[in-house]
């Protein structure tokens, strides 16, 4: 059977201008479906290949296509990308000159632009609307579509107006596509965006040349040293920090040992920032050390890796700043270390935050997903994609552990030798400390405290230093201990310990190894 003329016509262009043999995904669908007039959510994971979902149809269908973008640089690449392919594209913003824009217009008029891209506001606020009224309009397409949910970190409440586009333009086929895929803001681009009937086209979230590994953070700038000089040696990367200092500090000391590294974060001055990003794109081998102020709008297909040196916000959070590697479908590296440090903190700003309850109670719902996903002792795509509700069957045999599933041991015991110690010295003293008591340490601030009177003094020496932190550093992931909430560093037990005090509870912990373990490659995505 032969494909409907459109479908023949669209594998034409993506491969004539585009130079791609296949479609990917669900990509003939959308393409067939837009084409035909229909409208389309779009989810698709960073790097999927959504432009080609609105590109490809703005070539076939008359008229101009609006893409509305919410990042003028992103719209700039797009545009310069598209012309060199020989496609008519322009943009309309306000960083152009009024010469440019005048020129755009007037191609506009004469309908020789294909592809024209937007600024939302640039769409909303100017004579635009009433001069498309006028020409053939395509389709709209309209890009990073969760920045209409007001939930969301993105967000930009000129998305909430462009609703009225439908008003305008009834009979035009409008797409709505993102990479934010958990289910409120599914629906909220739908009912905001979207007609009643339009189709939705959710695509897998799985990024199989991803390796996602997650380690213990020890010191964290020679792990991270290690890392790239044994995986990565001359590969361009992304390095996200929380702290603007530390991306200095990290970016200076890889530079020093002959990684070229650039710091980028919001306070870096703003052409600097601008420069450091075009030679990322540009330069090959340049590793970006940067907070999560980088990295929007980036598309750089070959970064070979993403390392975080700090926990991101969410999982989510994770999924997108790992999302930019590897997007040329070829093997990459998301690198994650954390420690006791990293939980305490979070759980700490957890405790503190002054949001309402509801608030809270999503937040800590977040937290325990982010934490569960890295103390997992399972394979990690199914706990990653059934985030975003989605279902991963089996394990990956690709993921740190698959290739080396790391060894449990059964903890109750010594767990709750632990928690007994902390209840018994008050439940006000950091970690050190109590496991000075639990090992039995002679030191000043144990006897002045009459800490080596209590019956938990020295119970605790057939373990290691390290295996304690260990121990604690799970109890906090899972719940069971808790920061004091006078943020002084101390612990003290949660509620939910309650079970494995008593008995009624097991608990099996993950033996810690060094990050830094020899890792077969074996699977090539
Ligand atoms: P997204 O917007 O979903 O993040 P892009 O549209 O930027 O993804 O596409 C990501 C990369 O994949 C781009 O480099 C693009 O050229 C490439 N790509 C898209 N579709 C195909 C295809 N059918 N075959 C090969 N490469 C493709
Ligand atoms: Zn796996």
């Amino acid at each position: 059977m032969s494909s409907p003329p459109a479908v023949t016509e669209a594998g034409q262009i993506l491969e004539s201008v585009f130079g791609y043999s296949q479609f990917r995904g669900r990509q003939a669908e959308i393409i067939e479906h837009v084409i035909n007039g229909g409208d389309a959510l779009v989810l698709m994971p960073t790097g999927g290949g959504k432009s080609l979902c609105y590109q490809i149809p703005a070539l076939v269908r008359p008229g101009v296509a609006v893409v509305i973008s919410p990042l003028i640089a992103l719209m700039t690449d797009q545009v310069s990308a598209l012309r060199q392919q020989g496609v008519r594209a322009a943009a309309l913003n306000s960083s152009l000159p009024a010469e440019t824009r005048a020129e755009t217009e007037r191609a506009l008029q004469a309908g020789t632009i294909d592809l024209l891209y937007v600024a939302p506001e640039r769409l909303l606020n100017s004579d635009l609307m009433h001069r498309l009224s006028a020409i053939d309009v395509a389709l709209f397409a309209i890009d990073e579509a969760h920045c209409v949910s007001q939930w969301g970190h993105d967000f930009r409440p000129e998305y909430q107006q462009l609703g009225a586009i439908g008003e305008r333009f009834p009979h035009v086929p409008r797409l709505a596509l993102t990479a934010t895929a958990d289910q409120r803001t599914r629906e909220e681009i739908r009912s905001g965006l979207l007609p009643d009937d339009a189709a939705s086209f959710v695509s897998s979230f799985d990024r199989p040349n991803i390796r996602y590994e997650v380690g213990l953070k020890e010191r964290p700038r020679e792990q991270l040293l290690a890392f790239i000089r044994s995986r990565h040696a001359g590969e361009s990367g992304i390095v996200y920090c929380m702290s603007r200092r530390a991306t200095e500090q990290i970016a200076d000391w890889l530079n020093t040992r002959g990684i070229p590294a650039l710091a980028y974060h919001a306070g870096v001055e703003q052409t600097l920032r601008a420069h450091h990003q075009a030679r990322f794109l540009r330069e090959e081998g340049l590793v970006m050390v940067a907070t999560v102020a980088f990295g929007m709008g980036i598309d750089k297909p070959d970064v070979r890796f993403v390392a975080h040196l700090d926990l991101p916000k969410t999982l989510e959070a994770y999924y997108q700043e790992t999302g930019r590697a590897g997007r040329d479908g070829l093997p990459a590296d998301a690198w994650l270390v954390y420690g006791l440090q990293d939980i305490y903190r979070i759980r700490q700003m957890g405790a503190e935050s002054s949001a309402g309850e509801g608030h809270k109670r999503r937040e800590k719902q977040r937290l325990e997903a982010l934490l569960g996903f890295c103390e997992t002792h399972e394979c990690r795509r199914p706990t990653l994609l059934g985030h975003f509700g989605e279902h991963y069957a089996g394990r990956c045999e690709y993921c740190d552990n698959c290739q080396s599933p790391p060894r449990t041991w059964d903890a109750a015991d010594p767990a709750r030798r632990l928690l007994s110690c902390v209840y018994r010295t008050g439940q006000r003293f950091g970690a050190a400390h109590v496991i000075d008591v639990l090992l039995g340490q002679d030191n000043d601030r144990i006897r002045q405290r009459g800490h080596d009177q209590l019956s938990t003094f020295a119970i605790g020496t057939d373990l290691s230093r390290s295996t304690w932190q260990s121990v604690i550093r799970q109890l906090l992931a899972h719940g069971y201990l808790e920061p004091d909430p006078e943020g002084h560093g101390g612990l003290r037990l949660n509620d939910a310990c309650r079970p494995l005090l008593r008995g009624e509870q097991g608990l099996e912990l993950r033996e810690d190894l060094p990050a830094q373990r020899p890792q077969s490659r074996a699977r090539v995505a």
